[in-house]
C-alpha cells in the first residue's frame, strides 16, 4: 500500500525574484506557465539589485553563474522553501558560451531566466509581445524543470529540449512531454 493517494495535496512555492527592474508582464508569463506545468504556487518577491561585480565590461554582459548564485543566496537568506526563479532583463553569458537564455542546477533551489535575447528587437526584428511572453514562459518552465530534477529531452516539442538559439525556443512547445511529465513528481 502506498500513502500517495491519501496524502493531502500541498502546493510547492516558486518565488519569482526580479534581479534588477523587470516588467510585471514577464512575471505573469513565467508564473502562468509554471503554475500550469508544475501545479506550483507562484509569489512575486521584492526586486534585488543587479550586482555590479557580476558585470563583465568587455562583453557588456552579466555572468549568469554569478547571478544564479545571488538568487540562491538570497533565497537561503530569506529562508524561502520551494524553488526561486530569478528574472532579469540583462544579457548574460557563461564561460565558453556567448550567451544563455537561462541557467539552473539540477535539483537545485534556484534558477535564472534572462530576457534580453528573447526580444525580437535584439535580433533586428519588429517587437512582438505575444511571442516574447511565450518565450519567457518556455524558458521559465525549462529552467525550473531542471531545478525540479528534469534533464534535457530529445523530444523536439518538449519544453525540456535545450535552446541554443531562439529558433529552438520557438520550435518547442511550452509543455512537458509524457516521459518528462512522468519523471517530474512535483507535477502530481
Ligand atoms: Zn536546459
Ligand atoms: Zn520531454
Amino acid at each position: 500500500m502506498t500513502t500517495s493517494e491519501t496524502a493531502a495535496p500541498e502546493l510547492v512555492t516558486v518565488h519569482l525574484l526580479p534581479v534588477g527592474p523587470v516588467p510585471a508582464a514577464y512575471f505573469r508569463a513565467a508564473g502562468h506557465g509554471l503554475a500550469r506545468t508544475f501545479l506550483v504556487h507562484c509569489v512575486v518577491e521584492d526586486t534585488i539589485q543587479l550586482p555590479p561585480e557580476a558585470y563583465e565590461p568587455s562583453r557588456r554582459q552579466f555572468h549568469a553563474g554569478a547571478l544564479l548564485e545571488l538568487v540562491r543566496h538570497h533565497a537561503a537568506q530569506q529562508r524561502w522553501t520551494g524553488k526561486t526563479l530569478g528574472l532579469t532583463v540583462a544579457d548574460v553569458f557563461l564561460p565558453r558560451l556567448n550567451f544563455v537564455f537561462g541557467v539552473s542546477s539540477s535539483g537545485g533551489s534556484a534558477a535564472l531566466v534572462a530576457t534580453a535575447r528573447l526580444h525580437p528587437e535584439f535580433w533586428g526584428l519588429p517587437a512582438n509581445p505575444a511571442s516574447l511572453n511565450q518565450r519567457i514562459e518556455k524558458e521559465a518552465i525549462h529552467e525550473v524543470g531542471h531545478a525540479f530534477g528534469l534533464g534535457h529531452c530529445a523530444n523536439p516539442t518538449c519544453v525540456m529540449r535545450p535552446s541554443n538559439r531562439l529558433l529552438d525556443t520557438d520550435r518547442k512547445s511550452a509543455a512537458l512531454c509524457d516521459a518528462c511529465y512522468e519523471r517530474c513528481t512535483v507535477a502530481r
